[in-house]
């Protein structure tokens, strides 16, 4: 079945998100924040992390549990160690905050870490590694979610989706990102696949009754699995406890005791490293990565992690957005009574 959509400009996909975030509180920082980030999402084709999240960002500011005029505050631990508290904002606010005071530390001191509590993280993880990497710094980063991940071989969801991004800087060239969630598909996509009829791939999750089946629909009301089995298991395990205990936040389970359900996303913690590979290695490591990335893309059917992002980046036409997705937003933005968001 054909999806319909509508086109749309960066700058009107810009102007849709910003102007309903400020119709429902957010004020102007925390919408340019958020509609930054959403748009930097569409333009990259992460469309699980565009628009399509803008009836979600609404419900948490409505529901009052998110505060769209949040002001984090960053507190300088050691001359490496950071720690901002978000103030119940969502993340975009954080990293604004967090970013330069991080990057300035790791460049003189080869690395830094800042343990971001009390944030709302409803996004795709690039911006932040990407950012990082863009200031010649690799960059980690880790964030949990709601528990909706069983471990391997169980039926009993623990970990969040759980995702993990990776970024290497390169001199005069994109960097190499990677950004993934540990859970075999995250949950934005699921949700996708069950609102347009699709089929999702055999080991994505279990239904609730516990059995394999490709029916999304079927496995929002089950569980997820971990990508890889065992191994992903275990990433997704690092994961939890980096984006927790590590930063003074919740596990998973922890987080959904104290979460209003259905209410947008929930709140959480966030692990961010920052690396130089140039004051660690006490060389330019850009050249020897270069003959890396050279003979990996050389490599008949592979592609470096991030290219296909990078690549939808350089057409800078109107994007397709679901139609229905795009009517629920303007309703969100134009109407004053209560619209229900699915
Ligand atoms: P994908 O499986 O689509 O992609 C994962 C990574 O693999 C990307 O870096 C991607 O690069 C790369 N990749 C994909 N295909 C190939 C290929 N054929 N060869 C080489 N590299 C490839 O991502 P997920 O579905 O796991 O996650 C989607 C998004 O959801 C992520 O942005 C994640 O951060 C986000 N998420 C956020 C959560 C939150 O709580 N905030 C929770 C869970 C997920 P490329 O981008 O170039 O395709």
């Amino acid at each position: 079945m054909a999806t319909s959509t509508i086109d749309l400009s960066l700058a009107d996909i810009y102007d849709l998100a910003k102007t309903t975030l400020l119709k429902h509180g957010a004020n102007e920082e925390n919408s340019e924040a958020i509609a930054n980030t959403v748009t930097t999402a569409e333009r990259d084709g992460s469309i699980s992390h565009g628009l399509f999240r803008i009836p979600g960002y609404i419900t948490g500011l409505k529901s009052k549990k998110v505060d769209g005029t949040a002001k984090p505050e960053i507190e300088q631990v050691t001359p490496i160690i950071f720690r901002c508290d978000a103030k119940s904002g969502y993340a975009p606010i954080a990293h604004q905050y967090s970013l330069p005071p991080l990057i300035d530390a790791a460049k003189n001191f080869g690395l830094a870490a800042v343990a971001i509590q009390h944030s709302y993280h409803f996004a795709a993880l690039w911006p932040e590694v990407e950012k990082i990497a863009e200031a010649g710094l690799v960059g980690l980063t880790t964030v949990s979610y709601l528990p909706w991940v069983a471990p391997s071989g169980g039926t009993t969801p623990i970990f969040g989706t759980n995702p993990m991004g990776f970024a290497w800087p390169r001199a005069g060239k994109n960097p190499i990102v990677i950004d993934m969630a540990t859970a075999s598909m995250a949950m934005g996509e699921v949700m996708i696949a069950a609102r347009d009829g699709h089929e999702v791939p055999l080991g994505t999750g279990l239904s609730a009754s516990g059995e394999l089946t490709t029916d999304a629909a079927e496995i929002i009301k089950g569980v997820l699995l971990p990508f890889g089995g065992h191994k992903g298991s275990a990433i997704a395990l690092m994961v939890e406890l980096l984006s927790g205990p590590m930063v003074g936040e919740t596990f998973s389970y922890e987080t959904q005791k104290g979460d209003n359900a259905n209410e947008g996303p929930a709140r959480g913690g966030q692990f961010i490293l920052a690396m130089s590979p140039d004051i660690l290695s006490g060389k330019n490591s850009n050249d020897q990565t270069d003959r890396f990335f050279e003979r990996y893309d050389a490599i008949e059917g592979a592609r470096l992690p991030g290219a296909r992002r990078h690549k939808n980046r350089e057409d800078k036409g109107p994007r397709a957005v679901n139609a229905a997705l795009i009517e629920t937003i303007k309703q969100l933005r134009d109407n004053s009574e209560e619209v229900i968001v699915e």
